[in-house]
């Protein structure tokens, strides 16, 4: 149950490699600031900062023991579905198709290093994080154990993942570093420049029949999920509506063919949103404590 990528024993030399000189500045008045006196007085309430979104988003993720009961809980599901699945006698090869970040491959240090030097994602970034630290990436709970079970029920592991196919190396490494490298190098299909995974899933089709897709983000398991495929003319409470309804169409797919495992951090749910100050109209309040 241990922490395989305590923040403190990498962060540094994260912030060292990616930014030099001038993300360390950024980052030495956190490490540095004193905790603050308790009040004397009761404190009026404090306003949130922009600034500070996914913060908690982020923390859920690295601290909630909660967040780590949901990942064994998709996973014992997964399991229990295999061994079912196990008793019939299987017409075609079978196998499961597995996403990778935040489905198998934890990047809550990459997460820890945007928000504690205060810097917006970029592509840079994370190319940077995917092709030089691949023996800090960490390991979902209960995923290793899974894939395990898996092959041992005969079932081939394919990875799709959206990593880059020019750091197929560092991507190895990292599956290595956890034991849970592909069996074969066409078990592991990355991303050629087309972030829609349809057709790398319709190649695994050809020679498999595919029982389960596992990931945290619904494009893992069907393009049409993506906002993308939603009409233009949507407005954002739409964009979110339609995206639900969809998910609810699928109801019966869900714990059973689709295994989905919780990000809070990231993904295609924040499509419509990360517009500042207009993210709050997404928030309804149905109360109001000044009104008797
Ligand atoms: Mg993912």
């Amino acid at each position: 149950m241990s922490n395989p990528r305590p923040l403190g024993r990498f962060l540094p030399g994260l912030l060292l490699g990616f930014l030099g000189g001038a993300v360390a500045m950024i980052a030495l008045p956190i490490t540095a600031q004193s905790p603050p006196e308790a009040p004397q007085a009761p404190a009026p309430p404090k306003k949130e900062a922009l600034a500070h979104r996914g913060l908690d988003a982020s923390l859920w993720m690295q601290t909630a023991a909660e967040y780590r009961a949901c990942c064994l809980q998709a996973y014992n599901l997964a399991t229990l579905r295999l061994q079912k699945l196990s008793e019939e006698k299987p017409v075609r090869p079978r196998a499961v198709i597995m996403d990778l970040d935040e489905t198998v491959l934890d990047n809550a240090g990459f997460q820890a290093m945007i928000l504690r030097s205060g810097l917006a994602f970029s592509d840079d970034l994370w190319d940077a994080w995917e092709f030089k630290y691949p023996e800090l990436v960490g390991l979902i709970p209960g995923a290793r154990e899974f894939i395990g079970t898996a092959r041992e029920l005969g079932f081939t592991v394919v990875y799709i993942s959206n990593r880059s196919e020019n750091y197929r190396a560092s991507t190895v490494k990292a599956l290595k570093c956890l034991k849970i490298e592909p069996t074969k190098d066409e078990h592991l299909l990355l991303n050629k420049g087309n972030n829609d995974k349809t057709e790398r899933r319709d190649q695994v089709r050809k020679d498999f029949e595919v029982v389960m897709l596992v990931g945290d983000n619904l494009r893992d398991f069907d393009e049409d999920f993506a906002f993308s495929k939603l009409d233009k003319k949507f407005g954002p409470d739409e964009l979110i509506r339609a995206r639900k309804a969809k998910v609810d169409a699928a109801r019966d797919k869900w714990g059973r063919e689709f295994i989905i495992l919780p990000n809070s951090a990231y993904g295609e749910w924040q499509k419509p949103l990360n517009k500042a100050a207009q993210d709050y109209d997404r928030l309804v309040p149905t109360f109001d404590p000044k009104k008797k």
